[in-house]
């Protein structure tokens, strides 16, 4: 029996406002940014030039596609906004950000990146493992990036923080278009949270 496939309408990015060691997550924004236009799904990320938030957009928009930035009054007000857009929105703080962000999104991706990237993307996976939202949330594993974060998602298993099945809440994919196919094909773990 076929898989049942989402409409993917438009992924929340979650990316480095770095852009990282040499020029290999540079390279894997941009595929990220041209396959998701190409396959006419919108972007909405942290509306930024900065980092591989600026490189992901501006390779979305170089094959005509939507991005949807969604950035706080603070950093709008020092020029972080990405000036060529073809939406954004200036919310009050990082908070009501990443919420806007996930109403606007159908799934999510997040990119190597550091902290913020990480807790934007455990907010997504958590709401979604505690049923608030069904979005589901992907990791694009640039040349092993996200390998020991699963260790560590692995360690809560071993330690039973986490049922087993959870580790299949996530898709992991090295591949932009392998990874759109997998969150459009994406069946949530049926298992509750609780061990
Ligand atoms: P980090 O991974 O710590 O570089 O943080 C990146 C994530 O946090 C992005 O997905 C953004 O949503 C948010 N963020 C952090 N810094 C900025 C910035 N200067 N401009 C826009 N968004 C940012």
């Amino acid at each position: 029996m076929s898989q049942p496939v989402r409409e993917i309408r438009h992924v929340a990015v979650f990316c480095g406002s770095n852009t990282g060691l040499g020029d290999t997550y540079e390279k894997a924004a941009a595929a990220l940014g041209s396959a998701l236009a190409k396959r006419g799904i919108g972007i909405v990320y942290g509306g930024t030039h900065k980092g591989l938030m600026g490189i992901l957009a501006d390779a979305a928009l170089a094959e005509g596609g939507r991005v949807h930035g969604v950035i706080n009054q603070r950093l709008f007000d020092r020029g972080h906004l990405h000036p060529g857009l073809t939406e954004h929105e200036i919310v009050p703080s990082m908070r009501v950000r990443k919420e806007r962000m996930l109403d606007v999104a159908d799934a999510c991706i997040a990119l190597p990146g550091g902290i913020g990237t990480l807790e934007e993307f455990m907010e997504a996976w958590t709401l979604n493992q505690l049923g608030e939202i069904d979005k589901p949330v992907g990791l694009y594993n640039v040349g092993g990036f996200h390998e020991p974060f699963m260790a560590f998602i692995d360690t809560m298993i071993a330690q039973k923080f986490l049922p087993p099945e959870h580790r299949n809440g996530v898709v992991l994919e090295g591949e932009p278009d392998a990874l759109i196919d997998a969150l459009a094909a994406f069946e949530k773990p049926v298992v509750p949270k609780w061990l």
